[in-house]
């Protein structure tokens, strides 16, 4: 197995593509691009990966009576990342991360990713070479292998675009449909991190912009900064789930906020909800950061996005088995689709639910 390289600490400044040693690309090509940045990748699941990276496409399999579930994201540099201060390493690692988030979302088990990356040649090999420690990292950490790529060009800016394979017995998966009234909504973790993260990297930027030499200030806040540059998939949550011997009745993961999953999940489920504002986990660093921004916790928990949690129902005969896990909460219940989709605040009156949260195609 390969060795797996240190750790990334959040909040460390953003190195610079620019900084030395710098290797054009152009100056060694694709191929020894290619070999450089999957040398020695080691295969974790050889009962699902026959061949990986090397030939013209892996080979792969599955163990009878396991479906193949597949899902992709693209990221676009300025669109869904900012250089200024995303580490190259902690971006490999989230690439993998969110992919792996999506087929968690499913019940199911990732085995292998493919990693395309187009790059322009503000990028050097070292900084694609820094990429790939996150995406490793990340492959290493979830026993995933990296079974394949492409390596291009880019005329300005860096994209990258992860496909993930999973597994799944068909009578474990999740889909968003499945909710039915009365049932519990669920959701791990805590919520509202990653966008408080986000919230002092930006304010950081715009400090550094207008003064280089500023040292960025970033202490206490180390938890809030891993959620936004390094979130991690729940694959736990769904082994504990398994180990419990619950099957949710529908699952979803949380990107884009939980108002807008909430109201996801209800449309393909064709049912409403109803969550309390007061049942909603958010970590405490969490409520410190955005006191600074003057913003409400449960409205960055409802849409801040990209936190990575899973949201799901289960049936009440089920609450038992779920009650006492640290990790889940049980924040809600499912109505009737008629009585709509509400949050229930302790003081005031109830608050419609509205998808706010992060779209890639919204003006800006
Ligand atoms: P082709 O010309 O058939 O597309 P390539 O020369 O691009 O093949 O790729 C050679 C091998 O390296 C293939 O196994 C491919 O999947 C793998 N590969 C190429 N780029 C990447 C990448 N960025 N990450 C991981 N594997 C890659
Ligand atoms: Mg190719």
């Amino acid at each position: 197995m390969a060795k797996t390289p240190a750790k990334p600490k959040a909040g460390q400044p953003a190195q610079d593509p620019q900084a030395a040693p710098r290797t054009e690309i152009g100056s060694i090509g694709e191929f020894p691009l290619i070999d450089r940045l999957t040398a020695d990748l080691p295969i974790h699941n050889a009962d699902y990966t026959c061949k990986g990276v090397g030939d013209d496409a892996a080979v792969l399999q599955l163990p009878k009576g396991e479906k193949l579930l597949v899902s992709k994201d693209l990221l676009c540099e300025g669109v869904h990342f900012d250089m200024t201060y995303c580490p190259l390493r902690h971006l490999g690692y989230k690439a993998v991360a969110v992919n792996l988030s999506d087929i968690a979302a499913m019940n199911g088990t990732p085995r292998q990713v493919l990693v395309g990356i187009a790059a322009s040649n503000r990028y050097s090999v070292e900084a694609l070479e820094e990429l790939y420690t996150g995406i490793r990292l990340a492959c290493d950490r979830y026993h995933v292998d990296l079974v394949g790529g492409d390596t291009t060009s880019s005329a300005a800016g860096l994209f990258i675009s992860v496909t993930v394979l999973g597994s799944a017995k068909p009578e474990d998966i999740c889909y968003r449909e499945g909710a039915k009234e009365h049932d519990l909504i669920c959701v791990s973790g805590d919520l509202g991190g990653a966008y408080a993260g986000l919230l002092l990297l930006e304010r950081e930027k715009r400090t550094f912009l207008s003064n280089p030499n500023a040292q960025p200030d970033f202490q206490d806040f180390s938890y809030v900064l891993e959620r936004q540059l390094k979130p991690e998939p729940r694959t736990d949550i769904v082994k504990l789930l398994a180990e419990k011997g619950v099957k949710p009745t529908s699952m979803i993961d949380i990107s884009d906020g939980l108002s807008s999953e909430l109201l996801h999940l209800c449309e393909r489920s064709h049912c409403g909800c109803m969550v309390y504002d007061n049942k909603i986990p958010i970590d405490a660093e969490t409520c410190k950061a955005l006191d600074i921004f003057d913003i409400v916790p449960t409205t960055a928990a409802l849409n801040g996005g990209e936190d990575y949690e899973l949201l799901f129902t289960i049936g009440q005969k089920d609450y038992e088995k779920l009650k006492d896990c640290p990790e889940i909460h049980i924040i809600g219940h499912i109505v009737e689709a008629a009585q709509g989709c509400y949050m229930v605040p302790e003081n005031g009156p109830m608050m419609r639910l509205e998808a706010q949260g992060f779209d890639g195609f919204k003006q800006r």
